[in-house]
């Protein structure tokens, strides 16, 4: 009944039945167990009676999922936490079964032998990054091996957890009380609105570790003593993360060697764009070669503001000061210039000039108001539906994002299914009276979701676990959306729809040229610094390191990268997060190589001449309608003929 209405209509209705959510995803998790059971059963396993239906039941379960996750990340109430944390570790038990089901995975290496010769590439890759996932989790090891591996794993995550209470306890447990308003000079009010207190009738200030705080008064903080302190306390937090370092590192080099690599950096490598440790450490020494240049530049620019030489806790504070004299830009005077509703339409209109994409607005009933649904059209062909929801509110995530929701495929019954996908932000709400103005970052922070989002609803893939952003490695994964927001520095694309909402006026050349440089105020220091993060990063997991060498390993790269001597006290590392508490390890580089590849496509379209550029039609047909289904190093140079130029990279960030 209910089912042949939906299957006659190209996009699934928004909506989330909190109250049955539970037993309904229940019942699905049944019927997939159930289904999987009978596929294993048949005789004459193949791609068709197997993989693809397998792929499906996964499918339809996404469909399912996906709403609640977004309800519950912009209309967050104490009933959608309720069901969303309720669901997680059902929904964890099953994948966790799922992805160690040995049964399926041997059913996966027969199909992807025995029809070696038939399969296309989709489906070819589809088998490539199941049996790799069953692969880089043990699941085909003997008992043994897994049985230790599934104990690196819990060690792994609890020592991690531990890693960030420590550090977590180390911010939260230090404070500096400043009594002398003398010493609060500078800093911005509501920074110092923040920070105040009264103590037996004195009104007194404390600074922590925490993020506002911190950076507030090494920014702005005229005391270079006081500065003194409050960095040493935060360079020297939680020094009994040392001893997790090691710790960490030991077990994820054992757990490499019992899964075949040589090291952990092998590892990561193995489900990622990048080549070999090789192609990664020439990448990084490449840019930093040819970045220190200008960064030396940099510094002496910051060092002429200041009578004696900077120290690492001066730097922040003079460069602050030479932003203000020199690059910065009052954000008031931009904002009437991006009023929502025309950066939005004019973004529509730009992705209609240079790729032939046309948006249709619906009238689809949604979550909020001020959600909108947009179908989309290529070559007056329905291809896809885009979500978003774009302003601020209580109950809402901070931040911005992109969330896929169907994918574009076809179904064991070769039916087509369409893509859709949600773009959230949280920009100043627009109410009767007043329109949302936004900031030039906001419009930046759109285009760059824009291009997450082209990415996936463009694609023409047919197996939904490689379509769009499925299956794209994870250092390319920013591509698509960095290619997109270098566009919103362009003049040709500005004055399409930075009109002043008042009188009309369109953004001024000099206007446009303030801000790339202010987003290029000592790009190629804050180059140097990324570099140094991901040499390190990268270094670290190559082989294996203990105690002193881990510094050792840091103090020998800030030779190179470090223009100004970092105290001994020092100890980054033991702050490290992004690798020792989250996924980056052996990946921090990722961030300037998908850099790489937007700049090196951007570059190619702009002296193209931007609308009817070639290179902007190849990236339509190869990038964005390829989705996860080829690496995207193929992808890439089927698209340029070559690999990334990371010149375009340093062209961009104003260094060359
Ligand atoms: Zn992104």
């Amino acid at each position: 009944m209910k089912k042949d209405e939906n299957s006659m209509k190209p996009f699934l209705e928004f909506k989330v039945d909190l109250e049955n959510f539970i037993s309904d995803m229940n019942d699905m998790l049944e019927y997939n167990n159930n289904e999987i059971e009978k596929l294993l059963k048949q005789k004459e396993k193949s791609y068709k009676n197997f993989v693809k239906p397998i792929q499906d039941l996964e499918e339809k379960l996404e469909l399912l999922f996906t709403p609640l996750s977004h309800i519950n990340a912009v209309n967050n109430t104490e009933a959608t936490q309720k069901v969303y944390a309720q669901s997680l570790p059902i929904i964890t038990e099953y994948s966790t079964k799922l992805s160690q089901n040995i049964e399926i995975y041997n059913s996966y290496k027969e199909i992807q032998k025995r029809e070696s010769e038939t399969l296309n590439y989709e489906q070819k890759r589809v088998l490539e990054l199941n049996i790799l996932n069953f692969e880089l989790s043990g699941a085909h090891l003997d008992e043994k091996i897994k049985s230790r591996l599934q104990e690196i794993e819990i060690k792994k995550s609890e020592l991690s957890n531990n890693f960030s209470q420590n550090l977590l306890d180390a911010t939260n447990d230090f404070e500096y009380i400043i009594e002398d308003k003398k010493d609060i000079e500078g800093i911005p009010l509501s920074d110092i609105e923040s920070a105040k207190f009264e103590e037996d009738g004195v009104v007194k200030y404390r600074f922590t570790l925490q993020m506002p705080s911190y950076i507030a008064y090494m920014t702005y903080g005229k005391n270079q003593t006081i500065r003194e302190i409050l960095y040493k306390a935060y360079v020297t937090r939680a020094p009994q993360n040392a001893e997790i370092i090691d710790e960490l590192l030991a077990l994820k080099d054992e757990k490499s060697k019992l899964l075949g690599f040589e090291n952990f950096a092998q590892y990561s490598l193995a489900s990622k764009m990048a080549k070999d440790e090789k192609s990664v450490i020439s990448f990084l020494e490449n840019l930093l070669q040819n970045s220190k240049k200008q960064a030396k530049e940099e510094l002496q620019e910051v060092q002429s503001l200041s009578q004696k030489p900077l120290q690492s806790f001066d730097s922040a504070f003079y460069s602050e000061l030479l932003k203000k004299a020199k690059y910065e830009i009052d954000e008031e005077l931009y904002r009437p210039y991006f009023e929502q509703t025309s950066v939005v339409n004019g973004m529509f209109n730009f992705l209609n000039k240079l790729f032939g994409i046309k948006f249709k607005k619906t009238e689809e009933k949604l979550w909020d108001e001020k959600a909108n649904a947009y179908d989309l059209y290529l070559e007056d062909k329905l291809i896809a539906r885009l979500y978003t929801d774009l302003e601020a509110r209580k109950g809402k995530r901070g931040g911005a994002w992109m969330h896929n929701w169907q994918a574009h495929s076809r179904d064991e019954k070769g039916e087509e299914m369409l893509a859709s996908a949600f773009i959230v932000c949280n920009f100043p709400a627009s109410t009767q009276t007043n329109p949302s103005l936004l900031r030039h970052d906001d419009v930046v922070t759109l285009f760059h979701e824009m291009g997450h989002a082209i990415h996936h609803l463009l694609s023409k893939v047919e197996e939904s676990e490689v379509s769009g952003v499925n299956g794209v490695e994870w250092d390319a994964v920013e591509f698509p959306s960095q290619f997109l927001e270098n566009f919103a520095y362009e003049p040709q694309v500005l004055k399409m729809f930075a009109n002043h909402y008042k009188t009309g006026e369109v953004i001024s050349d000099e206007m446009i040229q303030k801000l790339v440089k202010s987003k290029n105020f000592l790009s190629a220091s804050g180059m140097l610094r990324q570099l140094e993060f991901s040499l390190f990063d990268f270094k670290l997991h190559s082989k294996l390191y203990s105690g002193d060498e881990v510094q050792a390993l840091l103090d020998s790269l800030r030779e190179d990268t470090a223009l100004i001597k970092t105290p001994s006290y020092n100890k980054f590392q033991n702050g490290f997060a992004h690798i020792f508490a989250g996924g980056y390890s052996a990946g921090y580089y990722s961030y300037k190589w998908a850099e790489v590849l937007s700049a090196d496509t951007f570059f190619s379209v702009v002296d193209e001449g931007i609308f009817g550029s070639q290179t902007a039609k190849k990236y339509l047909e190869i990038v964005l309608k390829g989705g996860g289904a080829k690496s995207m190093a193929e992808l890439f140079v089927e698209l340029q003929g070559r690999e990334a130029n990371p010149d375009s990279l340093l062209r961009l960030n104003g260094i060359i």
